[in-house]
């Protein structure tokens, strides 16, 4: 975003990986009309100007579009008052974000070896998972049909034996010092998961993250009955009503919208409110498709937050330092964000040259169940 005030510009997070070309062309063809000229400090008025403007609202696309001005132009308000962005939020509450970090495998030695180096180089929340996305070790058999369709296959009960067993050998060779995570990734029944939820209780999680879908998320009131385990929920919401009343009903213990997905860094900053007021902390969504500004942005939200609890850490390949450099650094497990005003993130255009978008049809996604069916990743 430029202003008509030379040198003064911010950056946002407008990533949304699977549907980029769609978010592009919404910016360009619609908002880009509509906020040019506009005035950049005027925040809260330009959010919902956007927000509300195409009359149906809300969604992935809408919100990412939303979220790449919003974030940009609180870049931009942090370097109009020389400030960095959490000094705006009230300042810090902390000096660092504690992370968590993966330690992701194909097999329990390999993700314990993992778990057990990062705990050495001063990691102490740790997320245990079997990959590719949270699968299980390989079947002793593939389970599927004839001329079943190509996808990633699981057998949800295979899954949910392999993973209590993994966690039951990572507590007896490491202890219960370290904290541990699991990411069920929605992938599960209802009743399997108040399954798996029971059997991991012994193991005393730090939290269980998104073991229900948005759609599903009236079931964390029947879970909080009967399992003590934190529950980590949201990083598919795109609107406040699908995490409300889960938090109101203090039926999840952190919330983990993804800053851009839910339209920016302005409805952020209202949840993290709103979550306070019922002792929900936060736990922002921290992948790697969401870009180092959205990253920053969400680590200022975090600095400034009472409710601050973990923030996912995203293993960025090296190239993504070539093209941005202010990211926060990483040391011993927390992170720290430089003090220059704004986000403190900048974006080398011409460096990102070298890495053209690539048209493809998203494959991780297309995730079924032994009969051949499609699941919900
Ligand atoms: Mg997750």
């Amino acid at each position: 975003m430029e202003t008509d005030e030379p040198g003064l510009y911010g950056l946002g997070c407008a990533t949304f990986t699977q549907r980029c070309q769609a978010v592009k062309t919404l910016i360009d063809e619609h908002l880009k009309p509509l906020v040019v000229g506009r005035e950049a400090s005027e925040i809260q008025e330009l959010w919902n100007l956007m927000y509300q403007n195409a009359y149906w609202r809300n969604g992935p696309v809408i919100n990412n579009a939303v979220a790449g001005i919003d974030i940009a132009l609180w870049d931009i308000k942090g370097k109009m008052a020389s400030m960095p962005v959490y000094q705006l939020l009230g300042g810090k509450c902390r000096e660092a974000l504690t992370l968590y970090r993966y330690a992701n495998g194909g097999s329990r030695e390999e993700i314990l070896d993992k778990a057990q180096r990062l705990w050495e180089e001063g990691f102490h929340h740790i997320r245990l998972q079997y990959m590719p996305m949270n699968g299980y070790p390989q079947m002793q058999r593939e389970w599927k049909p004839d001329g079943a369709k190509d996808g990633f296959y699981q057998d949800p009960h295979a899954y949910m034996r392999e993973t209590v067993g993994l966690f039951e050998h990572a507590r007896e060779k490491m202890g219960f010092e370290p904290e541990f995570i699991h990411d069920v990734h929605e992938r599960i029944s209802i009743s399997d998961g108040i399954c798996l939820a029971k059997e991991l209780e012994p193991m005393k999680l730090y939290f269980l993250e998104d073991l229900f879908s948005p759609e599903q998320v009236q079931a964390y009131g029947e879970l909080k009955k009967m399992v003590s385990t934190p529950q980590a929920y949201g990083e598919l919401c795109t609107h406040p009503l699908e995490w409300r009343e889960a938090v109101a009903s203090r039926s999840i213990d952190y919330i983990r919208i993804h800053m851009s997905m839910v339209g920016g860094m302005t409805p952020t900053v209202k949840c993290a409110h709103f979550c306070e007021l019922y002792d929900v902390k936060t736990a922002w969504h921290g992948p790697t498709d969401m870009n180092p500004v959205g990253f920053t942005a969400q680590m200022h939200l975090g600095l400034a937050s009472p409710n601050f609890g973990i923030q996912e850490w995203p293993d960025y390949g090296e190239n993504i330092f070539k093209v941005f450099n202010g990211m926060p650094e990483m040391r011993e497990g927390y992170a720290y964000v430089n003090e220059r005003p704004g986000f403190g993130v900048e974006f080398d255009e011409k460096a990102a040259e070298k890495f053209p978008y690539r048209k493809e049809v998203i494959g991780w996604t297309q995730f079924r169940v032994t009969d051949g069916s499609l699941h919900r990743p």
